[in-house]
């Protein structure tokens, strides 16, 4: 998606070779009219895999796959990735290894938002090692439903995670691959 490598250029900033930030228009203030091209774009790319249902992990993925959601006029439901008193009937939940924290955290899943049978498609802002899209997998498996597909904004393509989930048989479509970065400088670029 052009419009979105170029306001990674623009806009983005490697801070070593492995972590990007784009945090003034995805991860902390949002760009909502660039949110929504991505929206039409992953709503164009899944047009044929017959979603039921939208799922995303909060926080930085709402945007995107609320704009998903919207688009393909489908229901979107977040996974919480912090345990909560109120958030205790009913859940699934899953160890998920965080790229950005460094340690683990509890993905959790209300069960009666999914059905089974749901044919699921997970947005999320970056794919790094694939823990938590591996991890929402996991749930979605445990609630009986299908993960359908995978639509991610901003994938590292150099670092295991596209590789790995392509290998275990997920339809994944990533709207900016990076293939190489380093601090200033940004390079795009798909791994099959
Ligand atoms: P994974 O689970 O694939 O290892 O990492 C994906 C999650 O880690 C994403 O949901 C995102 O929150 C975070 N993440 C991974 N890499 C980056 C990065 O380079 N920049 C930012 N801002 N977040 C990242």
């Amino acid at each position: 998606m052009e419009l979105l490598k170029q306001k990674i250029l623009d806009c983005g900033r490697a801070l070593n070779d492995h972590v990007l930030l784009v945090d003034s228009f995805l991860n902390h203030q949002v760009d909502v009219k660039l949110m929504r091209e991505v929206g039409r774009e992953f709503a164009r790319l899944f047009a044929d895999a017959d979603i039921d249902r939208v799922v995303t992990i909060e926080s930085s993925g709402i945007t995107p796959a609320a704009m998903t959601a919207l688009e393909m006029d489908l229901p979107m439901v977040i996974m919480k990735k912090s345990v909560s008193s109120i958030l205790n009937e009913g859940i699934l939940q899953t160890d998920v290894f965080s790229f950005t924290k460094n340690a683990p955290y509890l993905l959790t899943l209300k069960s009666e938002f999914i059905h089974p049978g749901d044919r699921v498609l997970l947005i999320d802002d970056f794919l790094a090692n694939g823990e938590a899209c591996f991890g929402a997998a996991r749930l979605l498996r445990q609630a009986g439903a299908q993960l359908a597909g995978i639509g991610i904004v901003i994938a590292k393509a150099f670092q295991p995670g596209l590789k790995k989930l392509r290998s275990a048989g997920y339809r994944v479509e990533v709207l900016a691959p990076v293939s190489r970065m380093d601090e200033g400088h940004i390079e795009f670029g798909d791994v099959k």
